[in-house]
């Protein structure tokens, strides 16, 4: 087969311990997931999961101990940080049960949902998509993927974000309010998952602006950690 230009490369993100990587395909995101998240946002934390995408280009992948670079967008004076525990999906499926939900799981990430919040809330004020504040270029920095088998239980893990050294969101995975068996049962309702999937499962309260210079590291206690300078 021949093309008329060269297709965009598969994108695809390092997988700890081994020199293969994992090649995505989507990337969903879970919205408003932790209840003291979803009230600083004005909202009461008690609605059914709901979900957006962002393209895989807009993956910034950063291997372990690396920090990586974040431009800051345009279009924006308010971009906001969200720190989130990412699955990432190795068996695809349709109406998947949450009891059988970890057998399509391959592994697990620490992710930055990065948001304009100022086209955000335009936009929501509006009843607009949000693309234009969540599915930018370089809006999901991401680390390397623990495969399941080494992360341990990651329900019980911390999750917690630093800038410039001082910690701005701190929480718990156990405070979901969809947690990530109930968030795939719901996911794969609406959408037919794939091998290669990543879901971003949504973050704790603590989210607040970055601006040029800003260090920011993140992590998930047994995933690593996730650092990338804003610049
Ligand atoms: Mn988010």
């Amino acid at each position: 087969m021949t093309y008329v230009f060269n297709p965009t490369p598969t994108v695809s993100v390092p997988v700890l311990g081994t020199p293969a990587r994992f090649p995505v395909h989507r990337i969903y995101c879970v919205g408003r997931n932790y209840e003291e998240h979803a009230k600083e946002m004005g909202f009461t934390g008690r609605e059914p999961p709901f979900f957006f995408l962002k393209p895989t280009d807009a993956l910034v992948v950063v291997n372990e101990g690396e920090t990586g670079t974040l431009p800051y967008p345009s279009l924006t004076h308010n971009f906001h940080h969200e720190i989130e525990l990412v699955v990432a999906i190795g068996v695809g499926g349709k109406n998947i049960k949450a009891a059988d939900a970890f057998q399509h799981i391959f592994g697990y990430a620490v992710g930055l949902d990065m948001t304009r919040r100022d086209l955000q809330n335009e936009m929501k004020k509006l009843g607009r998509p949000w693309c234009i504040g969540k599915a930018f270029d370089a809006s999901a920095p991401i680390g390397p993927i623990t495969p399941v088998a080494q992360a341990g239980d990651v329900n019980q893990a911390e999750v917690y974000l630093q800038v410039n050294g001082q910690d701005r969101q701190r929480s718990a995975v156990a405070k979901l309010i969809w947690n990530i068996a109930e968030t795939i049962e719901h996911l794969s309702a609406a959408w037919e998952l794939q091998a290669g999937d990543l879901i971003y499962t949504g973050t704790p309260e603590g989210v607040a602006a970055v601006v040029s210079g800003d260090t920011l590291l993140g992590g998930v206690s047994g995933l690593g950690t996730l650092s990338v300078k804003v610049i």
